[in-house]
């Protein structure tokens, strides 16, 4: 008689499209099941792999773990293994691609920890994917839960997008048939019956189109977008050469969101998408007016994207061709059409998607555990989960609600009620549209103010006040270090203020250039090309304003400068508080002052994201990932890479999360002798348990200033003499080049979002300054304030108040949400167990 598993037995499978990320959830899943206790397995082929199963006479002979390569684990009140490469993906060892192995006939394999060790860095997905017709019957889904029923598996992870999570959802709801059917006919036992009467499932989505709803983000999204992005920088080179239009196919049949925001980032000048097409009853008017105009600005490269599903408003496919055509005929343009096709699928997953994807035992933040911790607390009452993102938030919501949703926008747009396919999208992505037309319209006329795009002001708070004087004169300052996205900011903002019909002005080097008068105006094409450019186009140093606060009031009000947004990290921060406290003495700041936080640090208090921290993280995550193969190449060798990051150990932590280094040293925590004896201690014991023959590299991240005693050189030469015949250590400073090269399409798209944000604010408290009475205005505290992303709102803190949450001698927040990833970089290494604290 079979009895109900002791532990829950999980398999984790991957169906439909791939996508990047799915290995990192492989590789979660795989490593916070270990962790809770459970047993784990891989289902090859997606849903194909669960009819098929596992052949009779294909059995893989199951090697005993030496003993030295087990560590006995306490977990939730019982002792039990935590495996290293016991599972049988390892078993024939002929390569680390479990695909690329002679398992044949087997398509459900047990996985231990280690046959996931270095996923989340590969493309696609290792477990295999398939669109299967046979799962679609109701016979071959009886198959597939006879298959599980066989190896004693009760708790099933499924990733895949809207397809693959339907069918998880029909499978479970009819998993009580095929319990019945299978025991009638004979083939499990009534106890089998009573003891799998149940199927745990739990849905990640991974999806490149980032189409589901009642999610922020889908697995493999972001990375989509970045190879869009690469292209599309590629192409415009040749565009602009050439003088030359090009229209750029991209995937996205009921959702636009990779045209969107592809077109955001790229700084496009048209797109289609499937939720809103054209307003206008002929796009080709439509598009051709637009890109008249921007060729009659001067611009010499017009970028056009379709999404793979756009139509116009009568539901008529419009097609890359179709435009190329009418681009050609109408306006005389040599015009070319690429179809990025699978290009879009492929490569190394961008740091957002293998963070995303991660997970840790009793850290709710990330999905790989909570689908896990979702499974566990499953019962036949609660309805199957689909793991999602919500405002910086995991949350857990019906699958099936998740995917009845989803089916509605289609469902508005094939009823042509584009309205609602848009309201059914997310705040972020109408934000995005709204960005688009903000950054990309020319109007014969400039709008008045009160056009604003934004609605966060109301219509009736310009009635009574002279519509030229709501035009203003707005200043625009980088300040610190160069961080990626600076540029595109300030793009999205000249161009905003342009349509809108105010003054953009460019203050050169900071605050010293400003003493120095560099103040020039900015034009629309002007900035055309910043969207991609790293570094600062406007140059930035890291004085502030009281190096001379007198000549600095002087100077704001000989330009007569009615707002001014700074760009920057920490200093600009500090610099927005000096000048707020200087208004009581200098009437000149009395004016809107908006701090957009832009550093790679991303050391500004309050704010989860600043721009150019994205773009840290990738170029961490691609160095990292070069020095990772190199030290795996010729012998065990441990990498010490050195970060900056100030006395902000975000970007180490963080990276050490996307890279799946083993240590990281952060200022927060320091660093001192008992932690750097444990350390050698985990790496000599983590090295003793590896494979015999195969080399391993590892990384261990240091930022900067975690310690002017124990430096990275000093850590990589105790590493060396400790290491032994285990391995070996060197050091790499990563330096300057962490500030990243072209911008990351989540910073230029965070910018253009963030800067229309600044233009609307400085617009309201513009007007209210113009409603006061009397010469000498005063200039409220919040008028003065930081823009900061909190979850997935965006949120004004007054300057004034931030610096509660600000600690001003090591220039960081008090408060940063991200602290706890350290111990999650620990826990993915098992390092309590390795160490034998638990
Ligand atoms: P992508 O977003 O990349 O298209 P997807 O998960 O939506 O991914 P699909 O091809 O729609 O991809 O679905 C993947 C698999 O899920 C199908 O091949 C099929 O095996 C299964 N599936 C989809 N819909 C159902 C359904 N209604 N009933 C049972 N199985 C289904």
């Amino acid at each position: 008689m079979s009895k109900p598993p002791s532990r829950m037995k999980l398999a984790v499978l991957t169906s439909g499209g791939d996508s990047a990320g799915m290995n990192a959830v492989v590789r979660a899943v795989v490593k916070a099941g270990i962790l809770k206790g459970c047993e784990t397995w891989v289902v090859r082929e997606g849903y194909e792999g669960l009819v098929r199963g596992n052949q009779e006479g294909h059995k893989v002979e199951k090697e005993t773990s030496p003993s030295h390569r087990e560590v006995h684990i306490k977990d939730e009140g019982f002792i039990h293994n935590l495996r290293f490469g016991d599972g049988e993906l390892l078993k024939d060892g002929t390569s680390d691609h479990p695909t690329g192995r002679t398992l044949k006939g087997r398509y459900i394999v047990r996985v231990g920890w280690d046959d996931v060790r270095g996923w989340f860095g590969v493309g696609g997905t290792l477990c295999g994917t398939a669109r299967s017709a046979a799962f679609r019957t109701p016979e071959g889904r009886l198959q597939a839960a006879h298959n599980l029923i066989k190896e004693g598996i009760d708790a099933l992870v499924v990733c895949g997008g809207d397809g693959s999570l339907t069918g998880a959802d029909v499978f479970r709801a009819e998993w009580p048939t095929y319990v019945n059917t299978l025991r009638e006919k004979g083939d499990i036992t009534p106890a089998q019956a009573e003891n799998y009467a149940h199927l745990k499932i739990v849905g990640l989505v991974g999806s490149i189109d980032n189409d589901m709803s009642m999610t922020d983000m889908t697995i493999g999204g972001p990375t989509a977008l970045h190879r869009i992005c690469e292209a599309i920088d590629n192409i415009e080179t040749t565009a602009f050469s050439h003088s030359r239009a090009f229209v750029v196919e991209v995937m996205g049949r009921h959702c636009g969101w990779l045209a969107l925001l592809a077109g955001v980032s790229s700084g496009a000048d048209f797109i289609f998408i499937p939720e809103r097409p054209p307003e206008a009853d002929s796009w080709e008017d439509e598009m051709c007016k637009m890109i008249q105009r921007h060729r009659e600005m001067g611009k010499r490269k017009t970028i056009v994207i379709v999404a793979e599903g756009a139509q116009d408003k009568h539901l008529n496919p419009i097609r890359a061709e179709t435009v190329k055509d009418v681009l050609t005929d109408r306006l005389g343009l040599d015009t070319r059409v690429t179809t990025l096709g699978h290009v879009q699928r492929g490569g190394r997953p961008c740091a957002y998607d293998r963070i995303m994807a991660s997970t840790a035992p009793d850290c709710p933040t990330l999905q790989g555990v909570e689908a896990v911790n979702a499974l566990l607390e499953s019962t036949p009452e609660t309805p199957s989960y689909m793991i999602g993102i919500s405002g910086g938030e995991i949350t857990r919501v019906p699958l099936m609600e998740a995917v009845a949703m989803t089916r509605s926008v289609s469902e508005a747009i094939a009823a042509k009620d584009f309205d609602k396919a848009m309201s059914l999208r997310d705040p972020e992505f109408r934000e995005a549209l709204e960005g688009f037309y903000a950054t990309s319209e020319v109007h014969e006329q400039p709008r008045l103010p009160h056009h604003t795009v934004s609605c966060c002001l109301h219509a009736d708070l310009h009635l009574g006040v002279d519509p030229s004087s709501q035009r203003m004169r707005i200043a625009i300052m980088h300040v610190g270090a160069p961080a990626g996205g600076m540029n595109a900011a300030t793009r999205a903002a000249v161009r905003y203020c342009i349509r809108q019909g105010h003054k953009p002005f460019a203050i050169h080097n900071g605050f010293t250039g400003l003493l120095d008068g560099e103040v020039n105006a900015l034009s629309w094409l002007g900035v055309d090309n910043w969207m991609t450019r790293g570094g600062s186009e406007l140059g930035t140093n890291r004085k502030l304003p009281d190096v001379d606060l007198g000549s600095v009031a002087a100077k704001m009000q000989q330009y007569n400068f009615h707002g001014l947004l700074m760009i920057g990290g920490f200093e600009a921060f500090s610099a927005l508080l000096i000048l707020e406290e200087a208004r009581k003495s200098y009437p000149a700041f009395n004016i809107p002052m908006a701090h957009l936080p832009a550093t790679i640090s991303n050391n500004v208090p309050m704010t989860e994201f600043s721009l150019g921290s994205d773009t840290s993280l990738n170029a961490l995550v691609d160095a990292c990932d070069a020095i990772k193969q190199s030290a795996s190449a010729s012998r065990n060798r441990v990498f010490v890479v050195e970060t900056q990051g100030g006395k902000c150990g975000y970007l180490a932590t963080m990276g050490a999360l996307a890279t799946g280094a083993c240590i990281v040293y952060s200022p927060e925590r320091g660093i001192n002798l008992n932690m750097l004896r444990d350390d050698v201690k985990y790496l000599k014991k983590r090295y003793s348990l590896d494979i015999k023959g195969k080399a391993e590299g590892r990384l261990v991240l240091r930022s900067e200033v975690s310690s002017n005693v124990y430096t990275t050189k000093m850590i990589t030469d105790m590493y060396k003499e400790e290491g032994g015949k285990l391995f070996d250590s060197r050091s790499a400073s990563l330096g300057h080049t962490l500030q990243g090269g072209i911008p990351s399409p989540l910073d230029r798209s965070r910018a253009v979002r963030l800067a229309l944000k600044c233009m609307t604010f400085m617009e309201g408290h513009h007007i209210e300054l113009l409603k006061q009475s009397g010469t000498s205005k005063r200039a409220p505290p919040e008028s003065a304030a930081v823009i900061t992303i909190q979850g997935s709102s965006v949120q004004w803190v007054p300057v004034r108040e931030m610096v509660n949450h600000a600690d001003m001698e090591n220039r960081r927040g008090t408060d940063e949400p991200w602290r706890g990833v350290a111990e999650l970089v620990e826990a993915l290494v098992a390092r309590p167990q390795i160490l034998g604290d638990k």
